[in-house]
């Protein structure tokens, strides 16, 4: 009988790709993937480990699998199972712990389960500092996979840090940085397009320190550009300090398909809280680095993750953090309340902020993104943009983004139902939330992205 292999990601969006993958190859070898709310015969959940916060919620999922469903056998991967094997193990209906070295491994690992009726299995190794490559998905099986809806491939291009922010366990969990095999990425991407998908994302933790024997990120972006039936990449987040030029040159090219969007973690808009958590810039290399890329790339959307309440962040600083954002074109804010991790140095520091001072910081922030947002679409009402077109949804709503990262919803009493998983022309008529109204153009009008 086949084996059903529920997956359970929690955390961000290079565990979510690290989870697509992982579901590839167990296809591949012969077992069903089956939605997290279906009975599996075996749930396998990657953790994530970035906060105290995240590891309750780790220890809850895996409670509550083994409740719902008693007798499923229960695998655990990811950043909690590198960090805490045993206490992973420890956890009711758990049979196997594999540490993030092994994570790409886990097939050859599950049939340690079946030893496991007595205590579970760990399979921990300590994170090597090499390049990497991935094993790729079988190219049927990505057009099966496009056929129920996926318009953007995520490729993995890079792991790890060398960074050391003093809030972040990710050097600790993910290991050092260290690069994806130019040729097996390339591999990958070209299997990607094949399938049919129009927009390749690239993910790892410190993406523009990528180095493959010489080969940098500007070298990945030219390789996916030279792919015909490809139409956009997008970088998914990229360290303040390491925005090789040559990327902002390429975005603010509209022949080459990688998008004006840029994510920059910003974090904290104060210079001494910056010091405090060792990023590598202060706020006026922010300003300068976002401002130039403004100037350079047309229409460019700027986002940013923001922490607030990090210890010794008074109103002082806050109000910096808060006049820094206000006074930059952002097209959004991240807002996350700092919470803290064991193992990290910012433990140590004591000046901590009460959780109601983080959640009053955090509200007048996301206040703050919603009008730099609103801004942002303001600019593009009376254009037309092209939209990716992504399923419809089941109340009927279609809509897509843009390159620029505009979340666009078509006027659904002005067009028939569009094929998705294409770009189309759409003039932008008005704002609604936190997205874009707009009618289908004429295809021949589509844009380049
Ligand atoms: S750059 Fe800093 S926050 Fe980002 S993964 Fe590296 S250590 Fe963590």
């Amino acid at each position: 009988m086949t084996t059903r292999v529920s997956l359970h990601t929690l955390g961000c969006r290079l565990n979510h790709s690290e989870s697509e993958s992982l579901g590839h190859q167990l296809s591949q070898q012969g077992y069903q993937i089956v939605p997290e709310d279906a009975e599996a015969d075996l749930c396998i959940v990657n953790t994530c480990t970035v906060t105290g916060a995240s590891d309750s919620k780790n220890r809850q999922l895996i409670r509550s699998l083994h409740r719902r469903m008693p007798q499923a056998r229960i695998a655990v991967t990811g950043c909690q199972a590198q960090m805490e094997p045993e206490a992973m193990a420890d956890l009711p209906g758990v049979g196997l712990v594999v540490g993030n070295e092994a994570k790409h491994q886990i097939a050859n690992w599950l049939p340690l389960l079946d030893e496991a009726q007595t205590s579970p299995q760990i399979v921990h190794n300590k994170i090597r500092r090499l390049p990497f490559s991935l094993p790729l998905p079988l190219a049927e099986e990505g057009k099966a996979e496009r056929q129920l809806g996926a318009t953007r491939g995520q490729l993995k291009v890079q792991d790890g840090c060398d960074f050391m922010c003093s809030f972040c366990i990710i050097p600790f969990a993910r290991g050092r940085s260290r690069h994806r095999e130019f040729d097996n990425l390339c591999a990958e991407a070209e299997q990607q397009v094949a399938s049919g998908i129009q927009e390749i994302v690239l993910t790892g933790v410190n993406l523009g320190t990528y180095d493959f024997h010489g080969q940098n990120l500007v070298d990945i972006v030219d390789f996916l550009d030279s792919l015909k039936d490809l139409q956009r990449i997008r970088i998914s987040s990229i360290e303040p300090t390491t925005v090789d030029p040559g990327l902002l040159e390429r975005m603010g090219d509209q022949s080459h398909k990688l998008v004006p969007f840029l994510h920059l973690p910003v974090q904290s808009g104060s210079n001494r809280i910056l010091e405090l958590m060792k990023r590598r810039y202060n706020a006026l290399d922010y300003a300068r680095e976002v401002e130039e890329a403004i100037l350079k790339i047309p229409d460019l959307c700027v986002g940013a993750d923001v922490m607030v309440g990090f210890p010794g962040e008074g109103e002082l600083e806050f109000t910096e953090t808060l006049n820094l954002l206000a006074n930059l074109p952002m097209g959004y804010l991240h807002v996350f309340p700092f919470s803290e991790r064991a193992g990290t140095p910012a433990t140590r520091l004591v000046a901590k902020v009460s959780p109601d001072e983080k959640r009053t910081r955090a509200a007048r922030l996301r206040e703050l993104s919603k009008r730099l947002r609103h801004q942002f679409m303001q600019r593009f009402v009376g254009t037309s943009r092209s939209v990716l077109l992504e399923k419809t949804k089941p109340d009927g709503r279609q809509g897509g983004y843009t390159d620029n990262y505009l979340r666009v919803q078509l006027n659904s009493t002005k067009h028939e139902s569009l094929q998705r998983n294409r770009l189309i022309p759409v003039q932008l008529e008005s704002i609604q939330g936190d997205v874009l109204l707009g009618t289908p153009l004429p295809s021949a009008e589509t844009p380049a992205h």
